[in-house]
């Protein structure tokens, strides 16, 4: 038998069972199995954790830019040294194919620290405007301590996009990953210190989010929280936050729209269309979950499309021709499945997939896990909730639209406005596509194509505020503005 993994809190540069020796099982959901005990932290491990990070924030922020970013890349270093045994923790812990938390989850990661590593360097914290007969400086300095709140389907990528443009900023850090995925969080936290983290930078807090995480939304010693989860959670963190005047971010979720006209290129929409439906098993707050075709070619393209998701190999995730692997936990699956029952009592006509894979459908090791097929489902209306709610899981809808004001009408008529995918060879129509979508991200004829310095985030009940780029350092940094005679 495997030794079972012990996943504790990282405080003050040391790893710690929760205050009150409570814990939670890790669970491996391909298999079900219970692999391990987490730290169940509340607010007296929040406390803890905020008073090394209010210890370790003056020497912190006072340090040379330089030196931080140092710091954060030698910590993307070990990331990528160690990137098999964390992508194989990833994978155990979230279900997701280990091919794509090695050759994704992980790898962004490092990216995401190296990358605010050069921003910080380059980024002009003072800046002056001068008029005719005065000077002004703007200063921006660091916050103090931020909470930073992840969650569990892109667990160390989301964890390292929220801590390293923290840290590089000069704040000091109590973060909480999701409980279903603590682990590589909690090895992050213990490579801090052999990057050269000082003792109380980086502190990590494991927990459940109605203890933990609300431990940090209302302490009163960390003003800025920055959070990705679901829209409800962000609502709820909104209305504690914003009375205590605290900065605050919000990714929430997303119920994007896939749109494929028919001049589009027609084997890349297809695979464009599988794979921002079906990445991470839909998963993604990103994932194209409304699939919109023009009229001419639909019954064309929803046949070679359910063909490919049909196609889609779902086994283990530690095997390498895995393209689904289970979905991040047994309850999860339950929610999706409830939401494809509703979608056939509005209507709906499953068109493959609509329920979990038989035993003899799956390997013998992965029988326990909880699995979903691949699903497509067509007939329903924009207004319905199934097009309306976010399902997050390898549910996909497919409609016909008329022409690009239908388009437009069809995928702006949602609560939501994170992602948009277009697919056309007429960049122009993209183009205009783009002015019109009500959608913080649009791309053309790609899917999660990212430059990391553009803002990322979303309009609507997609979220508050942008990251990426120097939007994300600022947002960690107080703005001073100083005026002189000159
Ligand atoms: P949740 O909102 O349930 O949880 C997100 C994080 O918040 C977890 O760490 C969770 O802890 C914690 N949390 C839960 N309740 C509270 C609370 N009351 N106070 C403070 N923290 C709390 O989302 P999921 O983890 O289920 O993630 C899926 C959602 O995230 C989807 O809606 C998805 O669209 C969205 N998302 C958005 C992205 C974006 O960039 N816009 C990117 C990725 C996901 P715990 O899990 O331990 O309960």
């Amino acid at each position: 038998m495997r030794t079972p993994h012990v996943v504790e809190n990282w405080i003050d540069g040391r790893s710690h069972g929760s205050v009150g020796g409570e814990s939670l099982p890790v669970i491996e959901p391909a298999t079900g199995a219970e692999i391990g005990r987490m730290a169940a932290s509340g607010a007296a491990d929040v406390d803890l954790a905020q008073t090394a990070a209010a210890r370790a924030f003056p020497a912190w922020a006072a340090l040379p830019a330089t030196e931080r970013a140092a710091m954060l890349e030698r910590l993307a270093g070990l990331v990528e040294r160690d990137v098999e045994r964390l992508a194989l923790l990833e994978s155990t812990d979230s279900g997701k194919p280990l091919s794509l938390a090695r050759s994704v989850d992980i790898p962004r990661a490092a990216a995401n620290l190296r990358f605010f590593a050069e921003t910080v360097r380059e980024w002009k914290a003072d800046e002056d405007f001068r008029a005719p007969h005065a000077v002004s400086r703007v200063m921006r300095r660091a916050s103090g301590v931020a909470g930073c709140i992840s969650p569990w389907n892109l667990p160390l990528y989301l964890f390292t996009w929220k801590i390293a443009p923290a840290l590089a900023a000069g704040c000091t850090v109590v973060a909480k990953p999701s409980e279903e995925t603590p682990m590589t969080a909690a090895a992050l936290g213990e490579l801090s210190a052999e990057a050269g983290f000082p003792a109380g930078v980086l502190n990590v807090v494991q927990g459940r989010g109605a203890e933990c995480g609300a431990a940090i939304v209302r302490h009163p010693g960390i003003p800025v929280i920055t959070f990705t989860g679901g829209t409800a959670t962000g609502a709820h963190i909104m209305s504690v936050a914003g009375p205590m005047f605290k900065r605050t971010a919000l990714e929430l979720g997303g119920k994007n729209p896939t749109i494929v006209f028919a001049d589009a290129d027609f084997d890349a929409a297809v695979a464009g269309a599988v794979r921002a439906g079906f990445q991470n098993q839909g998963q993604i707050c990103l994932c194209g979950s409304r699939v919109l075709v023009e009229r001419g070619m639909y019954e064309r393209f929803r046949e070679a499309f359910v063909e490919r998701v049909r196609a889609l190999r779902v086994g283990d995730p530690m095997d390498a021709g895995t393209e689904q692997g289970s979905l991040v936990s047994a309850a999860h699956r339950g929610k999706v499945a409830a939401a494809v029952e509703r979608a056939r009592a509005e209507g709906g006509r499953v068109l493959c997939g609509g329920r979990a894979p038989e035993h003899s459908e799956l390997p013998e090791r992965v029988r326990g896990g909880a699995y979903w097929l691949p699903t497509v489902i067509e007939g329903l209306p924009m207004n319905c909730a199934t097009n309306q709610e976010e399902i997050f899981g390898p549910v996909v809808t497919i409609q016909a639209f008329g022409d690009e004001t239908d388009a437009v009408r069809l995928a702006n008529e949602s609560v939501y406005g994170l992602a948009a995918n277009v697919w056309t060879a007429d960049h122009a129509r993209g183009m205009r596509m783009a002015e019109q979508l009500e959608f913080g991200i649009v791309w053309i004829n790609t899917w999660m194509l990212r430059d990391l310095r553009v803002p990322f985030g979303g309009m609507k009940r997609s979220g508050v505020g942008r990251e990426g780029g120097e939007e994300a350092l600022r947002f960690f940094a107080e703005p001073k503005s100083v005026t002189w005679p000159g």
